[in-house]
């Protein structure tokens, strides 16, 4: 999909990941792109700032707690109605162990607004299919040490993954699903890190999400962000005589 003329919702996109696809997706002729997120203040500035460089016309802030289905689908309401039209949804909004609302907010949020992106997308209900892209991690294909942010993490992974596997989903109404695990970038979530860990840079986590987008040919699919390896496929094993069922 040619990301020229897209409209876009961006969950947690104030800041950090999130932020910086936005920007990249207008940087491309994106025609709108929703600003979902909890903070009011980072929410405003960001839209601000993305508005004198693009065109008030082309952003919106939407504050939108996603660890709340109510908001959450009031949020996307608001975004279709800007234009009566959805091609790409992200939901990337993320918080580390330390937030008490982690399950919702990391994996909760992520099913919600993956069905959601059915609804609007879909063929069936009157969209041209599109792109779900939900926002994994390393940690969600490996273990880390902040347990139960692995855990949401792997329920991101495998979640996005098994939307293919069912037949009414997805696959039928042209919707491609991707989940990208970027390793460690430095956002607002990792400033705490010691100074020996191996960042990856901003400019290859967007590249990812913007792989995604433009490449049809993208389904079901993990999408990588590594120091050693950049961006590759996660290689996804799924024996035959259990994917039937
Ligand atoms: P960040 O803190 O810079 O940005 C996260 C954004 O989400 C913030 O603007 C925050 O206000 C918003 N948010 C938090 N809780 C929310 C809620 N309840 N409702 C709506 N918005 C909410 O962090 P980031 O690193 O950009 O994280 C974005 C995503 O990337 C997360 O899902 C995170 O788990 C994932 N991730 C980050 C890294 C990394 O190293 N930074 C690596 C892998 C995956």
């Amino acid at each position: 999909m040619k990301i020229e003329g897209i409209c876009a919702i961006i969950t947690g996109a104030a800041d950090g990941i999130g932020r910086a696809v936005a920007e990249e997706l207008l940087v491309k002729g994106a025609k709108f792109v929703a600003v979902l997120d909890i903070n009011e203040t980072k929410g405003e500035e960001t839209t601000k700032d993305l508005t004198e460089k693009f065109g008030k016309e082309r952003v919106k802030f939407i504050l939108c707690n996603v660890a709340k289905n109510d908001e959450i689908e009031s949020a996307f309401q608001k975004a279709f109605d800007v234009h009566k039209h959805l091609d790409v949804i992200i939901n990337n909004a993320g918080v580390t162990e330390r937030h008490s609302d982690i399950l919702q907010i990391n994996l909760g949020s992520v099913i919600t607004g993956s069905y959601l992106a059915k609804d609007y997308l879909s063929k069936g209900n009157g969209g041209k299919g599109g792109v779900l892209i939900n926002t994994g991690s390393l940690s969600g294909l490996c273990l880390f040490k902040d347990a139960r942010y692995t855990a949401t993490k792997h329920g991101v992974v495998g979640f996005s993954l098994s939307l293919a596997l069912q037949d009414s989903c997805f696959s039928k109404d042209d919707i491609r699903v991707g989940v990208i695990c970027p390793g460690f970038v430095t956002t607002g979530i990792t400033q705490n890190l010691p100074p020996e860990v191996v960042f990856v840079s901003m400019d290859q986590v967007v590249e990812a999400y913007v792989l995604m987008i433009e490449d049809d040919t993208k389904h079901s699919c993990c999408i990588r962000v590594t120091p050693n390896l950049g961006i590759d496929l996660h290689p996804i094993t799924c024996p035959q005589q259990f994917a039937k069922y």
